[in-house]
């Protein structure tokens, strides 16, 4: 099974601007670095403040 994995996207709000976004997770190589970044304040939102963990996953 060589299939690419699907992008996933997820809808964030971010706890800084207070704006709802849609980004893919950065998956870093420590668990710290999985997260998201703002488009519009730049700011790096930690997976585990990002909505909480109701993030759903959108199928595109
Ligand atoms: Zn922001």
């Amino acid at each position: 099974m060589t299939e690419a994995t699907p992008i996933e996207t997820f809808e964030v709000t971010c706890p800084h601007c207070k704006r709802p976004f849609e980004a893919q997770l950065m998956d870093g190589a420590a668990a710290r670095h999985r997260g998201f970044k703002c488009p519009r304040c730049r700011l790096f939102i930690p997976y585990e403040r990002a909505s909480g963990h109701t993030a759903e996953a959108k199928a595109s």
